[in-house]
């Protein structure tokens, strides 16, 4: 082991627990109302489970066991074939992404706690005809790929193009719409930029280009909507984590907003985790998660990373 390498892992590590820490957070007010929040718990920032799915305290819902399925298929599509993304032709890109959507229905049939409409219409679609993208549609504008892309980013961080391409077909397994594409191309770039060593400053500048290009994502002003919208998703994320000074400070900003601050939270914990690492991951949230859920999340990060470092050392 380096340092390089220590240092890209302890970030890679708090990208992933801390998506995990933000779901655990934010599933217990999502769907509330700013108001009804501040009338119920003054400010919510402990994790205590319960929220309309009555979760178990530090359960985490779909944002992070679909994320984790999707982990599980690049791990068993291997370093191998992914380093080669970019090249690909449409049959072997198409067989790896069947490996992905294999992957969602074991989710989907293990009965998660909670599961998106557009998820679930998605995944019958492709158990129905097998296709592994539905036709473009109004109404698959939701933040569901967006939500469980990293450990796309973990495994592809190095290589633009084979991320792009892969982030696009797993987001399209379930959602194809240009607002969705967009927002998980950018958010992957945007991580992949961090784990890299962009400081926030970095990110502040590369964030202020990025909207420009997509202009639909302005935040600022910050219109105050957290829906599960993913053009409402992504200025809530885009905002606390470029105003907000750290981890926590962005998390309970976030969740406080409600509506979906569960993947709100997710999305900030997530950007937010790998900018400060693991090492830096507050105790009385990251020892509050389910065991099982920090192993597996530990488990494939390790295996995440060396298959983006392998693919990099490979082009060098
Ligand atoms: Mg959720
Ligand atoms: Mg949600």
């Amino acid at each position: 082991m380096n340092t390089d390498f220590d240092t890209l892992y302890d970030r890679a590590l708090g990208a992933y627990l801390g998506l995990a820490i933000g779901d655990a957070l934010g599933a217990t007010v999502e769907f509330m109302r700013p108001r009804e929040i501040r009338a119920q718990y003054g400010e919510h920032r402990d994790i205590v489970g319960g929220g309309w799915l009555k979760l178990s305290r530090g359960q985490v819902t779909d944002d992070t066991t679909m994320s984790l399925a999707l982990g599980e298929a690049l791990l068993k599509i291997g370093g191998a074939r992914l380093s080669g993304t970019a090249q690909a032709g449409e049959d072997d890109l198409a067989d790896m992404t069947r490996t992905i959507a294999d992957a969602f229905v074991v989710w989907l049939r293990g009965k998660p706690v909670d599961c998106g409409n557009t998820c679930r219409r998605g995944l019958q679609r492709y158990l129905a005809d097998g296709s592994l993208c539905g036709t473009p549609n109004e109404r698959d504008g939701g933040n569901g790929a967006l939500m469980r892309n990293l450990p796309t980013v973990l495994a592809l961080m190095h290589d633009d193009a084979a991320l792009e391409r892969l982030s696009l077909a797993q987001a399209r397994i379930t959602h194809h719409h240009p607002h969705s594409d967009a927002a998980t191309a950018g958010l992957a770039r945007l991580l992949a930029r961090i784990l890299t060593g962009a400081s926030h400053d970095d990110c502040r500048n590369w964030v202020a280009d990025w909207v420009r290009e997509h202009p639909v994502f302005t935040f600022q002003p910050y219109p105050g909507h957290a829906t599960a919208y993913v053009v409402d998703t992504v200025q809530t994320v885009l905002h606390h984590f470029i105003t907000c000074p750290d981890f926590e400070t962005a998390l309970i900003a976030t969740v406080n907003m409600g509506d979906d601050a569960d993947t709100t939270g997710a999305l900030v914990g997530m950007l937010a985790g790998a900018l400060c690492g693991a090492h830096a991951l507050p105790e009385r949230w990251l020892g509050r998660l389910q065991r099982d859920v920090v192993l597996a999340i530990t488990d494939q990060t390790s295996g995440l990373v060396a298959i983006s470092r392998a693919g990099h050392e490979l082009r060098q």
